[in-house]
């Protein structure tokens, strides 16, 4: 196990030498025992929120959770250590908060109440409170339920999405009782916001496992209130004469996430979803038994609209989601005009570019495809050398600013032509995009011309 840092021993000591009792517990503790490094720390204390905040008058309740946000500053950075008081399980009538929280006294209280064996393991730098065997776990790489997981999952439903995360965070699997109570209790997923399952939901995608966190979600049918649109791409073959495709739509779709090399959360997403609009498209010619998904891309792309405003993303995410899904068919073929290639750049913006490689990179492997062709190599390097070329007067490394000084003359028609000149000979290859090549361009116009 790594040692507590100094900067944690000192906040730990706060406390005791006021009579208190403090643990740091949690993912902390989980990851000090992994030897991980620690980024976000949780404590569990006696102290209740008014004697914490006595102690740390700059501290925030949040007393919905009950926990106290304490701001901290190491090495320039900002940290906020969350501490919560130890308190007892208490009546969870809307499957998500309990009705009152209620403060115990007792630390193994306090870790019975906690969702995972895991994550109820508390340590004070001297002594390791394990009651529930979280560190045999560990070592099993188990996610275990604390207690009786039928009713952990029924008393707050976001440990369903908790269990999955966490499993997909650190490769592990779900203890079976556990996992038979994630699938029977699968349904109360719905009495969770939408805010706080995308947060789940996100960590599972941007995990080390997203495709198994994916295909989890999928067995124990929690796939089916969060992402219906997916659920049903299993069901949907797509092997056929003339086609490439090995597996069925949502494997594929599994797939394509698992092999995406991004680690951008919405180009993963993205990549999951970018043929979701199959399973709407889907037919099958009765005498070729040729199965086409017409127009798949642009039902797909209504949905991930859909799916977007459900998660409750933000407008760049959901924007960047939708034009990804959007384009996901783009050509690379060696046919196309550099023209075509520059509105597909605009199309699909510059910034973007490369998430949307990804997404082909993704879907090409996941189709059992390799990773490359001739053909995509050559459009990657066309993508490059038609953005050396300016696409208009603006793109050019100078402006107007540039030609009144170099030239030494006032605001007017002139400024515009002689730029405009210019554009046309960096377009026709006479000159290159360089702002210095361009400035001495410049001053070979007469003043007045
Ligand atoms: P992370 O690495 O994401 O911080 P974490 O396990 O620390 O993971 P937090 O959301 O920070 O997760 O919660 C801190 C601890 O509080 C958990 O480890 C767990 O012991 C407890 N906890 C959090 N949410 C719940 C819940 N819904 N039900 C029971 N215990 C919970
Ligand atoms: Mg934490």
């Amino acid at each position: 196990m790594t040692k507590l840092p100094v900067f944690v021993t000192d906040f730990l000591k706060v406390f005791q030498k006021d009579g208190f009792q403090i643990y740091v517990v949690g993912g902390a503790v989980r990851h000090l025992l992994l030897e991980e490094p620690v980024s976000n720390w949780d404590f569990t204390t006696n102290a209740t929120p008014d004697q914490i905040l006595q102690i740390f008058p700059d501290g925030f309740y949040n007393n919905q959770f009950g926990t106290v946000g304490i701001p901290q500053k190491i090495d320039a950075d900002d940290f906020v250590f969350e501490v919560t008081t130890f308190r007892r399980e208490s009546n969870y009538g809307n499957k998500r908060h309990p009705e009152k929280i209620e403060w115990s006294d007792d630390l193994k209280e306090d870790l019975a109440r906690r969702d995972f064996t895991i994550s109820a393991i508390a340590y004070d730098g001297k002594n390791i409170i394990d009651p529930f065997f979280g560190r045999q776990d560990l070592e099993k790489k188990l996610i275990v339920a604390v207690g009786d997981p039928d009713k952990r999952f029924g008393e707050d439903a976001l440990r369903l999405m908790r269990a999955v995360r966490l499993a997909s965070q650190l490769g592990f699997m779900i203890e079976e009782k556990t996992r038979e109570a994630i699938s029977k209790n699968a349904p109360l997923i719905k009495h969770v916001s939408w805010e706080r399952i995308r947060e789940e939901f996100f960590k599972i995608l941007s995990s080390k496992h997203p495709a198994e966190g994916v295909l989890f979600l999928r067995t124990s049918q929690l796939l089916k209130y969060i992402l219906p649109e997916l659920d049903v791409c299993f069901a949907i073959q797509q092997k056929s004469p003339l086609r490439h495709h090995v597996y069925d739509v949502g494997t594929h779709l599994v797939m394509s996430l698992k092999h995406c090399p991004s680690d951008d959360v919405i180009t993963r997403f993205a990549t999951l979803i970018h043929d979701i609009g199959k399973a709407k498209t889907y037919r099958k010619d009765p005498t070729s038994q040729l199965i086409t998904f017409f127009n798949h891309e642009v039902v797909g792309t209504k949905q991930a609209l859909e799916i977007a405003e459900r998660f409750r993303l933000s407008n760049k995410e959901k924007d960047r989601l939708v034009l990804l899904v959007k384009y996901h068919q783009f050509t690379v073929s060696e046919l196309q005009t550099d023209k075509a290639v520059r509105r597909f750049i605009r199309e699909v913006g510059k910034n973007n570019l490369e998430n949307m490689l990804a997404l082909r990179t993704g879907d090409r492997l996941g189709s059992g495809a390799k990773p490359t062709s001739w053909r995509y190599e050559l459009f990657k390097k066309r993508l490059i050398e038609v953005q050396k070329e300016p696409f208009k007067v603006t793109d050019l490394k100078i402006d107007g600013h540039d030609v009144m000084r170099t030239l030494g003359v006032k605001p007017g028609p002139q400024v515009g032509a002689i730029l405009k000149r210019v554009f046309e000979e960096v377009v026709e290859d006479k000159i290159k995009n360089d702002r210095s090549k361009l400035l001495s361009r410049i001053k070979q116009f007469p003043k007045n011309a």
